[in-house]
């Protein structure tokens, strides 16, 4: 560990300069215990579907110094993912380039600008990153459990400095920060009071899982992700077009109509997704979701 506090102020200022919206600094310590009791008893519940890696390593979870053995401070930071134009038939967070790719660049950026030590993260740790959010005071926790970030809503990415020093000071979580849940589950039956039923979400079925769609599964406007509770959340009025250009989309995916997606080659597929989040779908996975939107639609 070294000797010199971080000088919180600075990495703000950077963060800012290179396109962060928003960025908090929180002591590395165990998670709170009723946010651990939450997570395990979701664990518990099967709700995290066939997302094996959620069920690995869950201490490292609840420890971060066991995912990096020395940390002293986590740095959250955000971005703004809305995008000027859109494909309606794509979830917001996917319309341009994807966030792993750009997020952890700007990140490592910051760490060589401002000299820190430690590791980057981008939602490919054991990191419970919503917690950490909440915990630095970035934005307040939604009822469907996103985090909205002030001024920006809830269309912002989300990634974390591990760093082996202390801070010269840390930052708290806003005041009503944690939501209720009452009225949620008419939205949408995934979003029940313990948490979000992983195995009920379209934006999980559509994305994550292989294989056939369940009979269930309702698809709406989109048959990539789903952003219905993203936009029914309160704080979505305060979301506004990002400058980035690397989350806008393409002409040529706007262009994109309900024929054009019904007659989608694979060879298309990968120009049109070249360096997209959506190729985590892989093509099968793509036509799976558009056979069954254009017979739901
Ligand atoms: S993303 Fe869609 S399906 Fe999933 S919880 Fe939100 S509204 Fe429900």
């Amino acid at each position: 560990m070294s000797s010199a506090l971080l000088n919180s102020t600075d990495i703000k200022a950077q963060a800012l300069r290179l396109g962060f919206v928003a960025c908090g600094l929180a002591k590395a310590e165990p998670v709170a215990e009723s946010f651990a009791e939450r997570y395990l008893h979701w664990l518990e519940r099967g709700f995290c579907a066939e997302m094996d890696y959620m069920r690995r390593n869950v201490e490292m979870r609840l420890q971060p110094d066991l995912l990096v053995p020395g940390v002293r401070t986590i740095v959250c930071l955000a971005m703004n993912f809305m995008p000027e134009r859109q494909q309606p038939a794509i979830s917001l967070y996917a319309q341009g380039k994807d966030y792993h790719d750009v997020m952890k660049q700007r990140m490592q950026e910051l760490m060589q600008t401002c000299g820190l030590e430690g590791r980057c993260f981008v939602d490919t740790a054991p990191v419970l990153e919503r917690y950490w959010a909440w915990k630095s005071g970035i934005g307040t926790i939604t009822p469907s459990g996103l985090i909205a970030v002030p001024g920006y809503g809830p269309t912002v990415f989300l990634g974390e400095l591990f760093l082996t020093s202390e801070a010269d000071s840390y930052d708290a979580p806003l005041p009503g920060a944690m939501p209720t849940k009452s009225g949620w589950q008419s939205l949408c039956p995934a979003l029940t009071a313990e948490g979000l039923d992983a195995r009920k979400c379209v934006s999980y079925q559509t994305i994550e899982h292989r294989g056939e769609l369940p009979e269930s599964i309702r698809l709406h406007q989109t048959f990539y992700g789903c952003d219905r509770c993203l936009r029914a959340t309160p704080q979505f009025v305060e979301a506004r077009p990002t400058q980035e250009p690397a989350f806008q989309p393409s002409d040529a995916l706007l262009e994109m109509t309900p024929n054009d997606w019904r007659n989608l080659t694979e060879e298309q597929y990968r120009t049109l997704f070249k360096g997209s989040a959506v190729k985590r779908a892989k093509y099968e996975g793509l036509m799976r979701n558009i056979n069954r939107w254009l017979k739901q639609g």
